[in-house]
């Protein structure tokens, strides 16, 4: 995660990232590259591996897509048998290599490089208390604050120091430490971020998401637990419990929009099928007549599929997504913004025309996808009514622990009843799922963070901030 310096606005970027780490294999770069490649969805400004052969440590990183940043040269400039990767998301425009992780830095413990995603909480008073320490930062990311912590800590063994900084800092992370001779994999005890363990071909490997595991042919083990802490080196695999564990906060997100669907996240549920239930849901409880139903490509699918299944509305595609433009969301000037609709999604006139529309998407954040969305099906294809069914309750609050959502002025639902949110959009009929309804489709519901819906926090915000901003 990353922040800017000036006090008023420090949380404006908010990052969403994926993680990759291996250990034991002697492919170790090439199957980091592949796994951040799954997991590009996560972040897209900026891609990093670092890899050791157990006495020395490499870097490569750079802006962009992973795919342009590493190429078989680069690669090859990545030995050793460990390796771990990062791939970054956020809305600054801008070169800021700097803060593209993962961050190396030399300390007692030799060279130590890190992959964080999620957001912590009390990262500035951290920096600051640091700096009058005297510590000097390379970046404004928090993750640098983890790498000052360490380098700090007192404990003797590189386990002791990180069982001391895991006490310091508060908020979402799911962290890949590499050091020369090992890979450590830390969780915060809430367990707001995903974190998958698994194995191939003899060596372990660990992941935001286990589509990362697919792609390799790694099978999944486990969930790094919430406040735990594995350390893989020669000698295996050991858990250690890094931080006392009360209360889970799985962020409920990552199965409304952010996690790929096939992936298999928070204690081995599917995204895809979470999703559906989501659609099922949202179709019990907002019948309208139509004749047919479209998703907004691609995360609004499995609920349409859900929602189709559950109300006998026919399923069809009615909107194309281009594949090559990024997700290319919250932009910094509302003109990208509004271009970038029209760049990323067309209307199939054959499948609306002179119907009775119901588009299903996963949330409405700003508004301004939707409106357009709405124009869209409307003028170009020609329907009769445009119904809109959002599989996700009002967003009516920013993320402080890694999602990238603006601040609550931004959110249409924090400031706007639904009847105005659907005049705004122009749509004949607009119906959020409810939050029991979200709920309902999980396992567990009290183990997972609603906050962007219900504005609970369960481990605070930031003492700059304020999810009244
Ligand atoms: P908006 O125009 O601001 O209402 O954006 C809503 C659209 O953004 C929906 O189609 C969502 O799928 C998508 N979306 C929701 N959350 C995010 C996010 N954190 N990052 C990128 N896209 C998002």
């Amino acid at each position: 995660m990353h922040y800017r310096g000036s006090l008023d606005r420090i949380f404006e970027i908010r990052e969403e990232c994926g993680v990759f780490g291996v250990y034991g294999h002697p492919e170790a770069a090439n199957l980091t590259y592949l796994g951040l490649y799954a997991l590009q969805h996560r972040g897209q400004e900026g891609a990093g591996i670092c890899s050791s052969n157990g006495h020395t440590m490499c870097i490569e990183k750079a802006m962009g897509l992973v795919s342009d940043v590493f190429n078989e040269e680069r690669l090859k400039r990545l030995p050793g048998n460990a390796a771990i990767g990062h791939n970054r998301y956020s809305t600054a425009g801008g070169s800021m290599l700097k803060n593209v992780q993962p961050i190396m830095a030399n300390c007692l413990l030799g060279s130590l490089s890190l992959a964080h995603n999620g957001n912590l909480t009390n990262a500035i008073s951290l920096r600051k208390q640091l700096q009058q320490d005297g510590a000097i930062f390379q970046s404004n990311s928090d993750s640098e604050v983890i790498l000052h912590l360490i380098a700090h800590a007192k404990g003797s063994s590189a386990q002791e120091k990180f069982i001391e900084v895991v006490q310091e800092i508060e908020g979402a992370y799911s962290l890949l430490i590499l050091l020369e001779d090992q890979l450590v994999a830390i969780r915060d005890p809430f367990g707001v971020r995903p974190l998958c363990l698994g194995q191939f071909d003899g060596a372990y490997v660990v992941a935001s998401e286990t589509c990362a595991f697919d792609l390799i042919g790694a099978t999944y083990i486990r969930d790094v637990e919430p406040g735990e802490m594995l350390v893989i080196n020669d000698n295996g695999l050991h858990s250690v419990k890094a931080i006392d564990s009360y209360k889970r906060a799985h962020c409920v997100f990552e199965f409304i929009y952010f996690a790929r669907p096939d992936s298999r996240i928070f204690g081995g549920l599917n995204v895809h099928r979470i999703r559906k239930e989501l659609g099922k849901r949202l179709a019990i409880n907002s019948h309208v007549d139509a004749d047919v139903v479209i998703p907004v490509p691609d995360s609004g699918v499995p609920s349409t599929i859900g929602y189709a299944e559950q109300s006998g509305v026919p399923f069809d595609f009615g909107l194309v997504r281009n594949h090559y433009v990024g997700r290319t969301f919250i932009e910094p000037k509302s003109s990208i913004r509004h271009f970038g609709v029209k760049i990323k999604l067309n209307a199939i006139q054959n499948v609306t025309r002179g119907k009775r529309v119901v588009i299903v998407d996963d949330s409405i954040v700003r508004g301004t996808t939707s409106k357009k969305i709405v124009k869209m099906i409307r003028e170009l294809g020609q329907a009769k009514e445009v119904h809109l069914r959002i599989s996700s309750p009002c967003t009516i609050g920013p993320c402080f622990y890694g999602i990238n959502t603006p601040t609550r002025s931004e959110l249409i639902a924090a400031t706007h009843q639904v009847e105005e949110i659907r005049k705004y959009l122009t749509a004949d009929s607009l119906a959020y799922l409810s939050l029991e309804g979200l709920r309902s489709a999980l396992p567990n519901p009290d183990d997972y963070c609603y906050a962007c819906f219900n504005g609970d926090y369960p481990i605070g915000f930031p003492q700059e901030e304020s999810p009244e901003l």
